[in-house]
């Protein structure tokens, strides 16, 4: 980095401390002794997400943070509740090392977040994104987390209130008359 006073090339390193996402470098320039700051982060390698049909297409945060809010939508999360899932998830990707992903995973990693977080939120955003097969399936999931929902405290969010249930049922593809 060329000395923002005189261009000069070369700067001794003052102080370094790490700083939110990356780390602060206080610098002197060698030839006029001017100083100057610099910060030096991470940049994401890039990541594609493989689709269903085998297309690749970037991978593109707001996208996930739009699906996983509108699973979300209305209820009872601490601010930044999906905000936080999506960063935790990003995290798990980039640490994975892989330049592409199948949106599979990426679901999945969603779900396993959302059932922890919100039941109501992990069966909207699984009934959207798996496409259950048909009501068998949904109820299936449905009756595992009342399973595993027997074991837990009492402070869990309700698990499916009438009303949002029928909703769920009536509205995949294949509904049964
Ligand atoms: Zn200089």
């Amino acid at each position: 980095m060329n000395c923002p006073y005189c261009g000069h090339i070369d700067s001794k390193v003052i102080d370094s401390r790490d700083v939110n996402d990356g780390i602060r470098r206080r610098r002197q320039c060698l030839e006029c002794g001017s100083r100057f700051t610099t910060y030096e982060r991470l940049q994401p390698a890039s990541l594609f997400v493989i689709k269903k049909d085998s297309r690749r297409e970037e991978y593109d945060r707001d996208k996930l943070l739009n699906g996983v809010r509108k699973a979300c939508e209305k209820r009872p999360l601490e601010a930044g509740a999906v905000e936080s899932l999506v960063d935790d998830i990003e995290t798990g990707l980039f640490q994975m090392g892989r330049t592409e992903v199948p949106t599979a995973t990426i679901g999945d990693m969603v779900m396993a977040r959302l059932k922890k977080l919100d039941h109501i939120a992990y069966i909207r955003f699984a009934s959207v994104y798996r496409e259950f097969e048909d009501i068998t399936t949904l109820k299936e999931e449905v009756d595992t987390l009342a399973d595993n929902m027997t074991f837990h405290s009492a402070d869990q969010l309700p698990l499916i209130p009438p009303d949002e249930m029928t909703t769920i049922v009536k509205s995949p593809r294949r509904s049964r008359r």
